[in-house]
C-alpha cells in the first residue's frame, strides 16, 4: 500500500528532513510512526498526501509512483487517503453532519448519496445522534470522532492520523485506538503518528521509528 524507496526530502537550504528512507507497508496493515519532534514524521506524511515532493527517491501509494502522478490526477489520488489531525480542524460554523459531508461535497456526490454516506460514517464512530449539533458543543473525544468520520466518509483504503490522541486522556485515547482498529479490521491500511510510548507499547503493533530523518527502528517494540 505504501512504499518509500530511498526517499530524501530537503527543505530550502536546510538539512535533510528525511534522508534515504525506505520501507514498505502492506495493504491492510496497521502501524505507528514515532520519533522526537523534528524527526521527520510530518514530512513523511506530507509526502504521502502529496503536500510535499521528495528531493530524491520515490514514493508509491497503492502501486502508483507519486512522482509520475499528473496534476490532473492529484485530486482523485487524495481521495484514497483519509487524514485525521490532532486538532481535528473542524469548522465550528457548521453542524457535525456538514463537517463530515465536506469531502463528499467537494468530490461532487449527489445530496442523497452524501446523506447516506455521512450517516454511515457517523454511525461507525457512534455519533449518529449528534449530527445536528455544532461540534463546539461536543467533548474533545467526540470532536476527534467527528474528525475520524470525516476522514473515512470517502471509504479511503489508506488512513493517516497525525497525533490523533495528543489532546486526549488515556481512556479516550483507547477508545479512539479501538476505532482505528475497527477500520483496520475491515481492510483499511492505518498509519498513526504518535510519540506516546505507553500507547505504542500497549498497542503492540509495528512501529516505524524515525530519528534525524532516518529509519532508526522498524518492528514491534520490545
Ligand atoms: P516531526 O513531524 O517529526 O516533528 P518534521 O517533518 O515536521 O518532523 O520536521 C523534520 C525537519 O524538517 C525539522 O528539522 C523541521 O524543522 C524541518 N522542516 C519541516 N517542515 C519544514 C518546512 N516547511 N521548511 C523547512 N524546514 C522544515
Ligand atoms: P509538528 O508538531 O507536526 O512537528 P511543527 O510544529 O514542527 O509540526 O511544524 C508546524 C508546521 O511548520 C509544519 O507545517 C511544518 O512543515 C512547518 N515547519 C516546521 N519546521 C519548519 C522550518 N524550520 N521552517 C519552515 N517551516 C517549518
Amino acid at each position: 500500500m505504501i512504499r518509500f524507496d530511498n526517499v530524501s526530502k530537503r527543505y530550502g537550504s536546510g538539512q535533510d528532513a528525511l534522508s534515504r528512507v525506505s520501507f514498505d507497508v502492506a495493504r491492510g496493515e496497521m502501524l505507528f510512526l514515532t520519533g522526537h519532534s523534528g524527526a521527520g514524521k510530518s514530512t513523511l506524511m506530507k509526502l504521502i498526501m502529496l503536500m510535499e515532493r521528495p528531493t530524491q527517491g520515490q514514493v508509491f501509494i497503492d502501486d502508483r509512483n507519486l512522482n509520475r502522478l499528473s496534476r490532473r490526477h492529484i485530486p482523485y489520488f487524495r481521495r484514497k487517503v483519509g487524514v485525521v489531525f490532532q486538532n481535528h480542524q473542524l469548522l465550528f460554523d457548521r453542524t457535525v453532519f456538514d463537517n463530515v459531508a465536506l469531502p463528499l461535497q467537494i468530490a461532487g456526490y449527489q445530496a442523497s448519496e452524501v446523506g447516506r454516506r455521512v450517516r454511515a460514517a457517523l454511525d461507525k464512530v457512534g455519533l449518529l445522534s449528534k449530527e445536528r449539533h455544532n461540534p463546539i458543543m461536543l467533548s474533545g473525544g467526540e470532536q476527534q470522532r467527528v474528525g475520524i468520520a470525516r476522514a473515512v466518509v470517502n471509504k479511503p483504503p489508506l488512513l493517516l492520523a497525525d497525533e490523533p490522541t495528543g489532546n486526549l486522556d488515556p481512556e479516550l485515547s483507547a477508545d479512539i485506538m479501538n476505532l482505528f482498529e475497527q477500520f483496520n479490521e475491515v481492510g483499511v491500511t492505518v498509519m498513526i503518528a504518535s510519540h506516546d510510548l505507553a500507547l505504542l507499547k500497549r498497542m503492540n503493533k509495528r512501529v516505524l521509528g524515525l530519528s534525524g530523518g532516518q529509519v532508526a527502528h522498524d518492528g514491534v517494540l520490545p
